[in-house]
């Protein structure tokens, strides 16, 4: 089903905040580094099919720990140079200093990259485990902020909780820390993946009550296979709804089916936040570009 959306690109090197303020709709997706040269590989060759949708940009997360966090600098540099798309690089501060972050940001700011997301980060191993800050580091994702944005020029997002973070004991807390973070400069914020959209606008409207306008960009992630229904609320940190759960039970011995109501249901999703007014939708491939893109076509987001 067509929405007759536009292609809102105009500048490959704008900023999120610069799209977001001109009052466009963003659309993006979302990559994982590689783990070696095969996977390297795959995910060129989804790049360069989403590159071909002219998104509005792509995020490449960034590891807990080890050698992926190089590889996502490395690859967020390539796709700057060597691609149109204009990627917005994740920064965590797990197990980092202050001089080490500095030093991101400005191989970074060297690559030509101005869009930052900056999130704490959840412990290696275990996402709930104890929060270990290092001892020349930072504790909490708005200090990040301030840190990107007093070293120059950048644009920072930073996550959102439908479902409120899983760490946070009630909603006033999560929404007044994360009303101040919008408050240490970020100019947007991307969510945590969820399957309802009350969920998304219950968030919207809290966050807005309390006078923040900083935009709230959805994340949307297909379910494609039955695992995932465990898998899901073990990243999220939050409950998958029992409804959706029993349609995706119901054909669970039949691979496309689940495929199917998985991209049915992101779809509807779609429609609907475009619908209630979200700015954008980002959408996770987890590196196979193949059902996002059929969401993509559903929606009438056509390649140009
Ligand atoms: P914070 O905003 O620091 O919040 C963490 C917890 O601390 C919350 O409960 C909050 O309410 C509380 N809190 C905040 N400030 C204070 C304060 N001053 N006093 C007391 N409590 C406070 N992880 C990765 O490792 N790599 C990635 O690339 C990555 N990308 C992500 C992208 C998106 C869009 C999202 C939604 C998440 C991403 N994550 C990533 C996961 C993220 O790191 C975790 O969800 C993490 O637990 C939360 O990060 P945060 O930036 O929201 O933390």
């Amino acid at each position: 089903m067509a929405l007759g959306i536009p292609s809102t690109r105009t500048d490959r090197a704008q900023t999120v905040r610069d799209l977001l303020a001109a009052g466009d709709r963003s659309f993006s997706f979302e990559f994982m580094p590689p783990r070696n040269e095969a996977a390297e590989r795959r995910l060129w060759d989804a790049i360069r099919r989403v590159e071909a949708l002219d998104p509005n940009f792509v995020c490449m997360t960034y590891g807990a720990g080890g050698s992926s966090r190089g590889r996502t600098v490395n690859m967020v540099g390539r796709i700057a140079t060597e691609t149109t798309l204009t990627p917005v690089a994740h920064l965590t501060a797990v197990d980092h200093s202050v001089a080490e972050l500095r030093n991101i940001i400005g191989q970074y700011a060297d690559a030509g990259v101005r869009n930052v997301l900056a999130v704490r980060g959840d412990p290696p191993g275990d996402p709930m485990g104890a929060w270990v800050r290092h001892p020349d580091g930072v504790t909490y994702a708005y200090e990040l902020v301030e840190l990107i944005k007093g070293i120059g020029d950048f644009c920072v997002g930073v996550a959102a909780f439908p479902q409120m973070h899983p760490r946070s004991e009630n909603w006033d807390d999560d929404i007044r820390h994360f009303v101040a973070k919008c408050r240490a400069g970020a100019d947007y914020a991307i969510t945590q993946m969820f399957f309802e959209v009350e969920d998304y606008l219950r968030l919207r409207d809290r966050v807005a009550e309390v006078g923040c306008v900083t935009p709230i960009i959805p994340e949307i992630m297909p379910v494609t296979n039955i695992r995932q229904l465990e898998r899901f609320p073990q990243l999220s940190g939050s409950d998958f709804p029992e409804e959706l759960k029993a349609r995706f039970l119901a054909v669970a011995d039949d691979p496309e089916a689940v495929r199917a109501v998985g991209i049915e249901h992101a779809t509807a999703m779609s429609e609907r936040l475009l619908a209630e007014g979200a700015p954008g939708l980002h959408f996770i491939t987890l590196n196979h570009s193949t059902s996002t893109l059929e969401i993509y076509q559903n929606l009438g987001l056509h390649q140009r």
